[in-house]
């Protein structure tokens, strides 16, 4: 990437700071963010309203990010859709567009790659490559949005990467994306998951936005906790428990608990009574998730009568279960698999050409 700013990256303030220190009005950067946020628009010869100027400022000054489209894989049975696109530099990131009944929701990536290890995804197998920029993780949605002419009401950061370790971007993101002058989504309908990086959850607790917490739970004590998550050496899960509770108690928004059923590693009656005791202080809803199985990996799925077992199991105690609906299931396995698979047959990180 050339040391050119990212134009999608700025928000109002600081592009409202940039367009005056060159001797616009301030006007000028509430109509060209308006351009860039809400109308989608790409190439300043299309911004109508701009003076000849400022188009050239743009030019002279800035990096318009575009994603490319590599792949892009449509459901027949419910509609999900995948994406692989190219970033600027050669690297690719992988999001998904689903269609839910209150409404349509777009999974994101926060960086490309990821460094926590977790053994049972294929986000992490490539290791970390870099993080992504505020303005990236936006054009995922934008470009999803162009591209299907759809609108989408919901996020979740729950594509590839650790959205805490990408933390300075992932709060700008937060804020574009709810900026009452850009797509005004509401925080209500976006939620962040985490493997649990502990002081990130304090931080973020402090910002007080009303974003859900989605916790990346996957075992009830730190002994199988480690087994499957490098992260749970580092935290423990009373640490993350109280990480939680202070989330909770500060924001007003109840946690949510992932755990990634996996067959007899993880999906016994003692794990649910345990997983429904950690859930129950907090008032925690449990998403279930049928691990998806990662052909690097030999994690298998319980059966459907163990899953819904397992999940009676928690209701019996009152706790607010879901199953995560198995969306796309005829378009591909895991998330990250779409980028693993690109990344072992093209033999290198980028699309072609670049
Ligand atoms: N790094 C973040 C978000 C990325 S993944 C986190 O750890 O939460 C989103 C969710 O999918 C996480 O709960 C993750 O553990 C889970 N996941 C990853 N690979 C999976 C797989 N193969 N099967 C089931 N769940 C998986």
């Amino acid at each position: 990437m050339s040391d050119r700013k990212d134009i999608k990256s700025l928000t109002l303030e600081e592009m409202t700071g940039d367009l005056k220190a060159a001797g616009f009005p301030a006007f000028r950067a509430r109509q060209l963010y308006r351009w860039l946020h809400v109308r989608l628009t790409d190439d300043p010869e299309e911004m109508t309203d701009l003076p000849a100027k400022l188009k050239e400022f743009i030019r002279a000054h800035y990096e318009m990010t575009k994603l490319e489209v590599i792949d892009r894989q449509i459901s027949k049975l419910d509609g999900t859709q995948k994406f692989l696109f190219g970033l600027p530099d050669g690297e690719t990131i992988e999001s998904v567009f689903m269609k839910y009944k209150f409404g349509n929701s777009v999974c994101v990536s926060s960086q490309v790659g990821c460094r926590m290890g977790c053994r049972f995804c294929a986000s992490t197998l490539d290791g970390l490559k870099r993080n992504l920029l505020p303005g990236e993780i936006l054009e995922e949605i934008y470009t999803i949005h162009r591209l299907t002419g759809e609108k989408i009401s919901h996020i979740v950061v729950m594509g590839t990467g650790e959205p805490l370790d990408n933390y300075e971007n992932l709060l700008k993101f937060l804020r574009m994306l709810t900026d009452e002058n850009g797509q005004n989504l509401s925080m209500r309908n976006v939620t962040v998951s985490t493997c649990g990086i502990v002081p990130r959850i304090y931080d973020l607790a402090k910002e007080n936005l009303s974003i859900t917490l989605a916790l990346s739970l996957h075992a009830t004590t730190d002994e199988k906790r480690k087994k499957i998550m490098p992260i749970a050496e580092r935290y423990t899960i009373a640490e993350c428990m109280a990480a939680c509770r202070t989330y909770f108690d500060k924001t007003g928004r109840r946690v949510t608990f992932e755990y990634s059923l996996i067959r007899d590693v993880n999906d016994s009656a003692r794990d649910a009574e345990e997983l429904a005791a950690l859930a129950r202080p907090l008032s925690a809803h449990i998403n279930l998730i049928p691990v998806n199985p990662v052909k690097e990996r030999n994690f298998e799925q319980p059966d459907l009568t163990a899953v819904q077992a397992f999940r009676a199991k928690l209701e019996k105690h009152g706790i607010n279960v879901s199953i995560r609906r198995v969306l796309g299931r005829d378009i591909d396995g895991a998330c990250g698999q779409l980028r693993h698979r690109h990344i072992e047959t093209s033999g290198k990180n980028g699309p072609a050409g670049t």
